[in-house]
């Protein structure tokens, strides 16, 4: 048995090499290439992807994993192996249930309409994009058919970004938060809006980015494993378990881009950094599902980030790099606008309490284009009517609506909602980690992040992938995933902000 477990970890560990060699071409691709590259880089990277799949689904992996799952159908859940069989099986069962055809046809399609999105969206024509929708939800209703015994075709995607979640479940806990989520944005926008003009004055983009390191260093990011570049958008890459890089842009007229962008980054670094040394190189040092991942970022983003706590310890020491801007402004005055909540437009933008909208008009949306129920061609108005229910809002422009978010066109359907499961995640794993440790919110306010850090290694990061996220929450918080806490928190926190 362990002879074949050896076999299965040596494939693992080749495959999880050439993938982790893609990642650096693509970290590269955003960060330190010529613009001029772009055309030979597609090509070596989707070889490399090429390659990491045909050593997937070669015939030995099967039988391997055929045996393997045999042999660990009844090993406990939260043994290692167990856990590793089991992620691999759900890996290979999802790339070699889809035809390699559909899957050629699908890249093909999402990198032509990608193209023809940017331009779309750049000249506010809707048509353009249209039949390129059309065929990626018709090329998506494919995949879903790979996967007959799902409850609804919309699983079978869903499943990719946040293993086990089923779309009826999705479907509740929207329900759940727009009953709250549509009243508290009402309520808020009829008191006097908050004046956030402090964090909008120049800021030198060196100083800004001297204070988002200084963040990072005190959070724990440890930057002899890691390292922060610019990128037009800022996200992370882990090439290994001892080099997890982040990415940032800066505003010059705001602050919030750079200094709260490299909060959310680092979080989701800290979460790969995370991943124990045993786990190298193979397939369970990855986050649990995308929520997961987005539970940390969000956590170190809002939780800590946005905090009184935290920016009674910081500011004095933000003041101290930005005199001119700062020194005359207030603590309350700047914990006041980092929090100002504004219905809007757009969803990259949104704060804490409007964010879960956006993802669940997207997610509504999808699941009507994906059964055939919305015609791409109805998507704008669709679209537009959700925007006015949500947030009381008229749409101008298609820019400004429907084709705002590049997700659609790259083909990555069912993948909004682990927006908002993370920001329920992040809630509910920090209310448990207050429980336990109570002197967290002290530690907190006296710029100390490594209760919090520890807390989360041995609860979160220590297991990677090894469980599905539904397990690894009810295993951390004792509950299932729910938005009670996300909501109580919201309510607590903006009812004091504005007086509700
Ligand atoms: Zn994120």
């Amino acid at each position: 048995m362990s002879d074949l477990l050896n076999r299965l970890k040596a494939r693992l560990a080749e495959i999880e090499d050439v993938e982790y060699a893609a990642a650096i071409l693509e970290w590269d691709q955003f960060v330190m290439m010529p613009p001029a590259g772009g055309e030979g880089r597609s090509y070596q990277y989707a070889t490399l992807q090429k390659l990491a799949h045909e050593l997937y689904v070669t015939g030995e992996m099967g039988r391997l994993i055929e045996a393997l799952g045999r042999a660990y159908a009844s090993a406990p859940a939260d043994d290692d192996d167990a856990a590793l069989v089991r992620v691999v099986e759900r890996q290979y069962r999802r790339k070699t249930r889809i035809p390699a055809a559909l899957v050629a046809e699908t890249f093909q399609a999402t990198s032509f309409a990608q193209e023809v999105w940017a331009r779309a969206r750049a000249n506010n024509d809707f048509g353009a994009f249209q039949p390129h929708l059309e065929r990626i939800f018709d090329l998506k209703r494919q995949v879903a058919a790979c996967f007959p015994e799902v409850e609804a075709p919309y699983d079978a995607l869903l499943d990719e970004y946040e293993p086990g979640m089923r779309t009826s479940q999705v479907r509740a806990m929207f329900a759940e938060l727009k009953a709250e989520l549509v009243p508290l944005v009402q309520a808020i926008a009829a008191r006097p809006p908050i004046d956030d003009s402090v964090l909008r004055r120049g800021y030198a983009p060196a100083d800004q980015l001297a204070a988002s390191q200084q963040v990072l260093e005190r959070f724990g990011y440890d930057f002899s494993a890691g390292r922060q570049d610019l990128s037009v958008h800022p996200f992370c890459t882990g090439l290994g378990l001892r080099d997890v890089r982040v990415t940032t842009r800066v505003d010059p007229n705001y602050l919030s881009t750079c200094l709260m962008g490299s909060m959310h980054e680092c979080g989701h670094a800290l979460y790969e950094l995370g991943f124990p040394a045993r786990h190298a190189r193979t397939p369970l040092a990855h986050g649990a599902s995308l929520g997961i991942h987005e539970s940390q970022s969000r956590m170190w983003e809002n939780l800590v980030g946005r905090s009184r706590e935290f920016w009674g310890f910081f500011y004095p020491r933000l003041q101290a790099i930005f005199p001119g801007q700062l020194g005359q402004a207030p603590l309350e005055i700047f914990y006041r606008a980092i929090n100002r909540v504004t219905p809007s437009l757009i969803r990259v933008e949104a704060d804490e309490v409007t964010y879960n909208l956006h993802t669940l008009l997207r997610f509504e949306l999808e699941v009507e284009l994906l059964d055939g129920r919305l015609a791409a061609a109805d998507a704008p108005a669709a679209w537009n009517a959700k925007v006015k229910e949500c947030f009381g809002l008229d749409v101008p422009d298609n820019r400004l609506g429907v084709l705002q978010d590049t997700h659609w066109a790259a083909g990555l359907i069912g993948y909004f909602p682990t927006y908002t499961i993370g920001n329920l995640a992040s809630v509910q794993f920090f209310n448990q980690a207050l429980a336990d440790v109570p002197r967290l919110s002290a530690e907190i306010a006296r710029g100390e992040f490594a209760g919090l850090l520890s807390w989360l290694r041995h609860n979160v990061h220590a297991h990677g992938c090894k469980y599905l996220p539904a397990d690894l929450v009810q295993r951390v918080t004792g509950r299932p995933l729910g938005a009670k806490d996300y909501l109580g928190y919201l309510k607590k926190k903006y009812s004091a902000l504005y007086g509700l």
